[in-house]
């Protein structure tokens, strides 16, 4: 029989190698798009690297979408690539809506194009809700996006649903909160934690690891935070890819909302990822900077997954505690690796 094609865009991104690992293992052929780096950045997908077909393309270029569409003939097609940082987006909004927004609609053209009966997935985020009111945030809630990032994940939203409508695509989204991992982005709030967290336990006094104002993450034995009472709904990456696979085996392609429905301040993060070294007295490691707040934060964000629990038999497996002591266990070994050598 046949192999189903998956192809992806942001292979080399937290989802993109755990989807990846995970249609590898479903018995999928699978082909990952990478954008031309001066230093190539495989870490994620090293030990996948044997298994799936990487094609050098870019979201920004029409040609080499196309190309990749019409000579891999994919059977789905999982656009995870992004600018994927809320806070860079104000820095660089017109990139931002050039791959974030507009890359996923030359994405949409270039199966369109070529292989118009291809199923396709938008990686869509709980941003997009901004600060809606409502408590539980599910798929009927306004979209009230506050961020260059948000609103271009919007119009690449809106644009899968009019791809769909317009033209018959079998083309679907999935309103994701946020979902860690040993491999989410150094400059992400979470990951920045459980590294400093490790930094700390092992006593390193400066990193060598740098954050996203481009210093030292570690300084003098401490770390920096913006706001430590926004909360969030935080998810393990490894069970939501799940759901994008998911997503693309119903009857008819729809939206979907994925979280884990608890809301988590950043201060309480905190708690949770020093119990795991076992230091109580955290305070004194950590200092505010205004440096890292953002023009206009999210207060909070609660996601409502009902309707992914109900048609798709979804439920979140791993518990936060449980997500921050495998960040924290992977980050001392990194730590050890590249700090203390
Ligand atoms: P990452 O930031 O880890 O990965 C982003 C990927 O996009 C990387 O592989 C990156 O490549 C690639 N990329 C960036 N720019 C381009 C470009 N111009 N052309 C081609 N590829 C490009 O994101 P995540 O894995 O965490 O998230 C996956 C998707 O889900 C993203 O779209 C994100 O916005 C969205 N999302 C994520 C959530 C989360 O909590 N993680 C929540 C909701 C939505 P390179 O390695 O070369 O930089």
């Amino acid at each position: 029989m046949m192999k189903k094609r998956a192809l992806l865009t942001g292979i080399t991104g937290q989802d993109g190698s755990y989807l990846a690992e995970f249609l590898l293992k479903k018995g999928y052929e699978v082909a990952g798009i990478i954008r031309r780096l001066s230093i190539p950045n495989t870490r994620n997908i090293e030990h996948i690297l044997g298994d799936v077909t990487l094609y050098d393309g870019d979201l920004s270029d029409q040609g080499s979408l196309d190309r990749i569409v019409r000579d891999f003939q994919p059977d789905e097609v999982y656009n995870l690539a992004a600018q994927s940082f809320v806070k860079v987006s104000w820095q660089e909004p017109i990139l931002t809506g050039d791959i974030t927004g507009l890359g996923a609609v030359r994405l949409l053209e270039a199966v369109r194009n070529h292989k118009p009966e291809a199923r396709v997935y938008q990686a869509s985020s709980s941003e997009m809700f901004g600060n809606n009111p409502k408590e539980f945030l599910d798929e009927s809630c306004h979209f009230l996006a506050t961020s260059p990032y948000a609103i271009a994940k919007l119009y690449a939203h809106r644009m899968t649903i009019n791809y769909r409508e317009s033209y018959g695509m079998y083309a679907c989204a999935g309103i994701l909160f946020n979902h860690e991992s040993p491999r989410r982005g150094i400059e992400f709030v979470t990951r920045k934690i459980t590294y400093a967290v490790a930094c700390i336990a092992q006593g390193v006094k400066q990193s060598k690891m740098g954050g996203e104002i481009k210093e030292p993450l570690i300084k003098e034995g401490k770390f920096k935070l913006g706001n430590m009472d926004s909360s969030r709904d935080w998810g393990y990456a490894k069970d939501y890819v799940e759901m994008m696979w998911l997503m693309l085996q119903q009857e008819t392609p729809d939206e979907y909302v994925i979280a884990t429905g608890r809301n988590t301040t950043i201060r309480e993060f905190l708690d949770i990822a020093f119990n795991v070294v076992g230091i109580d007295d955290w305070q004194c490691y950590v200092e505010l900077d205004p440096r890292f707040q953002r023009p206009s934060d999210l207060r909070y964000l609660r996601g409502n997954s009902s309707k992914a629990q109900r048609e798709l038999g979804w439920q979140p497996q791993t518990t936060l505690e449980e997500l921050v002591q495998v960040m924290v266990e992977a980050d001392i070994e990194l730590v050890k690796h590249y700090e203390l050598r």
